[in-house]
């Protein structure tokens, strides 16, 4: 799908260009020292662009010392301005980095206020070339929008038609969309609904793919490469993030290799392939397991998800079954576990979210088909969990807070105890 280029400092994204690969800091913004290392030894693993939250106004300051600290050593990697909830940082840090993402939902209580403040981002962005995500998620969609759609895929595909109809009006086309969610048939669906009126209207812009709140480990590779290969095997997606509750380094191989099978400059793995019905039967000689998990990812996802298969079976590997078992959940066609939902964590986490999402992960394996979301604050955390039956909340201050769907059921938990008040509540409801 040919998109509008859009200039991020030296990397464009869009047009004929190739995907563009890119992660996140999980520093706190604020401590400019450990930001400042973290992007370094991110820029050197490969990332083209990298974003960092900014919580707080105060923290644009903290961002401005951060990129003029990396562009003095050379590093000249652009940096994204991750911005919820305050219009007003968005403005801020525009006038700081070479790109400000906004997520729709948050970005203002007041439609009409909020229409407002974008015409003022824009003229900032303008005048200092600066481009815009805009960030929508599945589990921020905000109650106008799901008053009038429900929670579905055309719900995320208007709200940000919403907002690319205001980038058209203020003559701003230096844009970027996201429609991210962890559900990977909600995600395909809704960028493909985007592309697809994108297209009829031919303004086309690019497109950032990511299964937001994918998980770890191997379940969290399989899902992000099921809804990312789905989307750029049909050649929609001009940049890429896959967001793991890891180190973010560990993004960038997994990230390059979509990048590199979808830029025809590497190919799968696969030997033979079978065909029985809708089932199919495949080998493979990869030269590792996280090769031969993306390359069965990539085979396989797209045709579980859109149902034109139903059954895969993997041929002349060790964990064949388990690999099998966890690329059916991640197209959602099977079940054999709980669904996760956990953000990758940023600088508004206040806890060790990867070793609690493991620990959660390890003492709630037997709840199949459960959805359970461990989330890294507060803020974001709740609005972010979309349909999980069980939410895990960061407070900061080494307080938790549990939520039963959308509600929170137990607020001020010392971490200590929060698994366990966690589980009682679910045996309770169990029972
Ligand atoms: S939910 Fe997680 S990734 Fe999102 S803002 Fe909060 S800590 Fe950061």
């Amino acid at each position: 799908m040919k998109t509008l280029e859009v200039k991020v400092g030296n990397v464009t994204i869009g047009g004929d260009n190739p995907i563009v690969v890119q992660t996140m800091c999980n520093t706190h913004t604020s401590d400019v020292e450990a930001s400042v290392s973290q992007c370094r030894r991110l820029a050197a693993a490969g990332a083209q662009l990298i974003r960092l939250t900014v919580p707080s106004v105060a923290q644009v300051e903290s961002l401005r010392q951060i990129k003029e600290t990396l562009r003095a050593e050379g590093i000249d990697t652009p940096l994204v301005a991750d911005v919820h909830f305050s219009s007003d940082i968005a403005i801020a840090a525009a006038e700081v980095v070479e790109k400000v993402r906004i997520n729709p939902g948050n970005f203002h209580k007041d439609h009409e206020k909020a229409r407002e403040q974008f015409a003022r981002l824009v003229e900032v962005c303008k005048l200092n070339g600066t481009a815009i995500r805009i960030g929508l998620n599945h589990g921020s969609l905000g109650d106008r929008i799901t008053n009038l759609y429900g929670n579905t895929p055309l719900a995320m595909k208007e709200a940000v038609m919403e907002w690319l109809n205001m980038c058209i009006e203020n003559d701003f086309y230096n844009v970027v969309v996201s429609l991210k969610a962890s559900n990977t048939f909600v995600m395909v669906e809704a960028y493909r609904l985007l592309a697809k009126e994108m297209e009829e209207s031919g303004v086309v812009f690019p497109l950032h793919l990511g299964v937001t709140e994918a998980g770890n480990g191997d379940g969290g590779r399989i899902k992000s490469a099921v809804g990312i290969s789905a989307l750029l095997s049909e050649g929609i997606g001009n940049t890429i993030r896959v967001s793991l509750t890891e180190d973010p380094e560990n993004e960038i191989p997994v990230a390059q290799y979509l990048a590199d099978r979808y830029g025809h400059k590497i190919h799968s793995s696969m030997v033979s392939l079978t065909l029985e019905g809708k089932k199919a039967i495949a080998t493979y000689d990869a030269p590792s397991r996280e090769r031969l998990l993306l390359d069965f990812s990539c085979d396989f996802g797209k045709r579980l998800l859109d149902k034109e298969l139903d059954e895969v079976e993997l041929i002349g590997c060790e964990d064949a079954d388990y690999l099998v078992d966890e690329l059916l959940q991640a197209a959602r066609r099977r079940f054999y576990r709980p669904e996760y939902i956990a953000c990758p964590g940023c600088g508004r986490t206040m806890y060790n979210l990867e070793g609690t999402f493991e620990e959660v992960k390890r003492r709630t394996a037997h709840l199949k088909g459960m959805v359970i979301a461990v989330m890294g604050c507060i803020v974001n955390g709740p609005g972010e969990m979309a349909d999980a039956d069980w939410g895990y909340v960061g407070e900061g201050n080494g307080k938790v807070s549990i939520y039963k769907g959308k509600s929170p059921v137990l607020r001020h938990v010392p971490e200590t105890e929060a698994i366990d008040r966690l589980l009682e509540l679910i045996e309770k409801a169990e029972d």
